[in-house]
């Protein structure tokens, strides 16, 4: 049975990076019929918040990634947290140190920071040297006296290689000789990542620990833990890590890094999703837009690639554009970008948000541009800029829009159809035409010098509208 996990600090924002991980557990997990477990790994007290843990389930759901178990679902192997595990982890110490694979370490921080920079400036990789492998029991006693609290480090086997085959990047081999003993129980006597989360993927079953890159090097430590404890070692698969476009790593200087900044900005879930399946993975023929559906059916975590991933903004919103314009439905769409219009004090009902939608959609690529996009729909008494008050009151301008007033002065209709008429016949009584003809509506009506279609918007805004607003400008510069 596939188990896999994803295990996030809840330190922050879900980073698009971690939202990858997650995405691709569950890709791994549904494409194999398997199980998906959230767990958080909350050992860091300082940093870690119940508010970020929230976000980070509501961004999770919101980008549409379920979980079979977690600390909002509960689950066979709870608690999912592992603040709640602390006892768990203790007992597995004990373990460790009763079979000797551990030992408590008094090292003082001063003494280990001289040895470390002693070994840098010899040009060695520092390491800790083992002094406190074989205290006698009495030197431990003298420590405890003085009042010093101990570490537990973990006995690495001197002159190991560890060898494992990453599902991604194939045959590993690390000599363990690149790190000491390490740290698996801090002073404050709380346990290390190291150690917990070997504790917690063999107690909860996981199958295969797919994470990012960066982790790569924590592997070796872990199968040395998973051995001592006697623990069979799940698969691993070490996802690319992902860069900007400048090949950096990401981060904030390329601008949002979180899920919740995306939708913040008006992006469709669903297109996050498409785009960060697309992270390291393609499907076999080339294709771009994919369901969650097709996504999961050809998920193959052999074809994730071991090169970076480059985060594409302009991709990234080419493909939110197409689900905006061709695969959410406009009931849907009107939905999720309602409170977008509220939030630029567009206010409406819902179907006048449809209509605006319906005449816009094709023209954006997020939510967020709804702000300049419609703002024809809803603002009625705009200002004109100098270059405008020029253009409108200059003789043609002008005449073009008291013509198109006096046609429609009268009338309690103004259909597309109507509006290209009308045009026609201007064009031919005053013989202008392209854009000094349509131009000075444009300006009339949406106080704009580009922007959505004239008809569209009439369309929506409606004659009486047409008319205000043309008399407005007739009377602004007569
Ligand atoms: N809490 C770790 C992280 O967020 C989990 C790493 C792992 O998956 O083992 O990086």
């Amino acid at each position: 049975m596939v188990r896999v996990r994803f295990a996030p600090s809840p330190t922050g924002y879900l980073h698009v990076g971690n939202a990858r991980t997650a995405l691709f557990n569950y890709l791994f997990a549904k494409h194999n019929r398997g199980k998906l477990i959230l767990r958080v790994e909350d050992t860091d007290k300082e940093r870690s918040k119940k508010e970020y843990e929230d976000m980070l389930i509501e961004d999770l759901k919101w980008l549409g990634i379920q979980w079979d178990e977690g600390p909002d679902v509960g689950g066979e192997y709870a608690p999912y947290r592992q603040s709640e595990r602390l006892d768990i982890y203790k007992t597995y110490i004990e373990k460790l140190l009763e079979t000797g694979h551990a030992y408590y370490c008094y090292c003082l921080p001063e003494e280990l920071e001289k040895e470390r920079q002693k070994a840098l400036s010899e040009g060695r990789p520092p390491r800790y040297s083992g002094k406190c492998r074989h205290l006698t029991p009495e030197e431990k006693k003298r420590y405890e006296e003085k009042g010093i609290k101990p570490v537990v480090r973990f006995k690495v086997p001197d002159g190991r290689t560890i060898i494992f085959d990453d599902l991604i990047r194939g045959h590993i081999e690390i000599n363990v000789d690149e790190f000491g003993d390490f740290v698996i129980v801090r002073q404050d006597g709380m346990p290390t990542y190291n150690f917990v989360v070997v504790v917690d993927d063999a107690l909860m079953k996981i199958s295969h620990v797919i994470r990012g890159e960066d982790h790569l090097s924590n592997t070796p430590k872990q199968i040395l833990i998973y051995e001592a404890l006697e623990f069979p070692i799940p698969e691993f698969a070490h996802l690319p890590i992902i860069l900007g476009e400048d090949r950096s790593k990401l981060s904030k200087r390329h601008g949002a890094v979180s899920v919740r900044a995306f939708k913040e900005e008006g992006y469709m879930p669903e297109a996050l999703f498409n785009f960060l399946a697309l992270l390291g993975w393609h499907p076999k023929e080339d294709r771009e837009i994919l369901s969650k559906e097709e996504i999961i059916k050809e998920f193959d975590i052999k074809d994730v690639h071991k090169s970076p991933a480059v985060f594409d903004r302009t991709k990234l919103r080419w493909l939110n554009g197409v689900y905006i314009r061709e695969i959410i439905s406009l009931d849907e769409l009107t939905r999720r970008a309602e409170p977008f219009f509220k939030k630029f004090g567009y206010i409406a009902d819902f179907e006048y948000y449809k209509k605006v939608l319906n005449a816009i959609r094709d023209s954006i690529e997020t939510l967020s541009e709804i702000k300049d996009r419609a703002r024809p729909f809803f603002v009625q008494e705009f200002e004109f800029d100098e270059k405008t008050k020029e253009e409108l009151k200059s003789e043609t301008a002008y005449k073009v829009i008291q013509k198109f007033y006096e046609k429609i002065k009268d009338r309690d209709s103004l259909t597309s159809q109507d509006f290209k008429k009308i045009m026609k016949e201007i064009q031919k009584e005053l013989g202008v035409k392209g854009k000094q003809l349509y131009h000075p509506i444009r300006l009339a009506l949406t106080g704009e010098h580009s922007g959505v279609g004239l008809d569209l918007l009439i369309d929506v805004i409606g004659v009486e509208e047409v008319k205000a607003r043309i008399k407005r400008v007739l009377e602004l510069f007569e």
